[in-house]
């Protein structure tokens, strides 16, 4: 099957060295939720804009339902952005306070001619709103008369009213509450289910995508260092910074036995990436190889792989290492 979203060697450098993205490939299929996972400055909001088209990449390329969106005029750009919404990470500074809910939902389906009269616009409008669990009167209000889980979901109304097959959601739970959280996710969940979308879901937390991602992709500092199907991911990471992440979030059931890798300092800038395994500096299995070349992305199984020379399932003991 020809995937909705397909990405080569895709990066973004910008001036004074930053290599932020540095070279990821990665396929999303039409109804697939792709997640990319990663602590905050490891290049996934800008691999979500990259995707979008919404900042130039330095190379690669970025074809959308086979059609390569480097290569397209700004016109043709304008009308593929329809097939293609995003839904921020912050629903408090996302909608203009000065709209009212029912602007804020109408605008992009007036910017794309979606509703030819006003009759129609407030009908889906009406339409939309109820998807996403807000009642009808909500459109002549303001945004600052709703809640955080509220908000976000009136950004995803708005998402999704233009009909898109791909929805970017950039951490769209991180800045709520955990009870609400749970809540949004199940709401993109039904909507997937509902209408077939097609989601790339940027978050920091592993814990949060378990239950939406098909698959997952893990990025530490520009690249990506493992991918997987979810449970595969969950079940038997290979990669010492996906157990790392792993590590760190809560046990998944009570008893589980689990050999904990605790990740050292903060994530090196990408204007100094270290040589080798950029994952050298925190990785508590490093060996010399690791600080002289650059570990190949295995294939550890169908669908998963792993950028690591000791790609294992678990940690390894040291006295195996070499
Ligand atoms: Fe750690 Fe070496 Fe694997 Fe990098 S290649 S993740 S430093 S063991």
């Amino acid at each position: 099957m020809t995937a909705l979203l397909d990405i080569e060697n895709l990066s973004k450098h910008f001036p004074g060295g930053v290599r932020a993205v540095d070279g990821i490939s990665f396929h999303i299929a039409p109804g697939e939720t792709l997640a990319l996972v990663g602590e905050s400055g490891c290049g996934k909001s800008t691999t979500s804009r990259l995707a979008l088209r919404l900042l130039e990449p330095t190379t690669g390329s970025i074809r959308f339902n086979g059609e390569d969106l480097r290569t397209l005029s700004p016109a043709a750009l304008r009308r593929r952005r329809r097939d293609m919404q995003i839904v921020f990470q912050d629903p408090y500074a996302s909608l203009n306070p000065r709209m009212t809910i029912g602007e804020i939902i109408a605008e992009p389906l007036r910017v794309h001619g979606l509703a030819p009269t006003r009759a129609a616009m407030q009908a889906r409008v009406a339409e939309l709103l109820d998807r996403v669990g807000l009642p009808p009167d909500a459109a002549a209000r303001y945004p600052r008369q709703f809640s955080g889980g509220q908000r976000q979901r009136i950004g995803i109304a708005r998402a999704i009213g233009p009909n898109p097959s791909l929805v970017v959601a950039d951490e769209p739970v991180s800045a709520l509450d955990v009870s609400l959280q749970g809540q949004v996710v199940n709401l993109l969940q039904d909507l997937q289910e509902q209408l077939g979308l097609s989601y790339l879901f940027v978050a920091h937390d592993l814990a949060v995508v378990r239950h939406i991602a098909h698959r997952v992709a893990v990025m530490y500092l520009g690249v990506i260092v493992e991918t997987a199907p979810a449970d595969r991911l969950f079940a038997a990471p290979h990669h010492p910074y996906t157990q790392a992440l792993l590590s760190a979030a809560p046990e998944p059931e009570p008893g589980a036995v689990r050999n904990r890798i605790i990740l050292q300092g903060e994530i090196p800038s990408p204007r100094a990436i270290p040589p080798g395994c950029r994952f050298h500096t925190r990785c508590p299995l490093a060996q010399d190889i690791c600080r002289a070349q650059t570990p190949p992305n295995q294939q550890v199984a169908p669908g998963h792989t792993a950028a690591c020379h000791f790609a294992a399932p678990y940690p390894i003991p040291t006295e195996s290492r070499r």
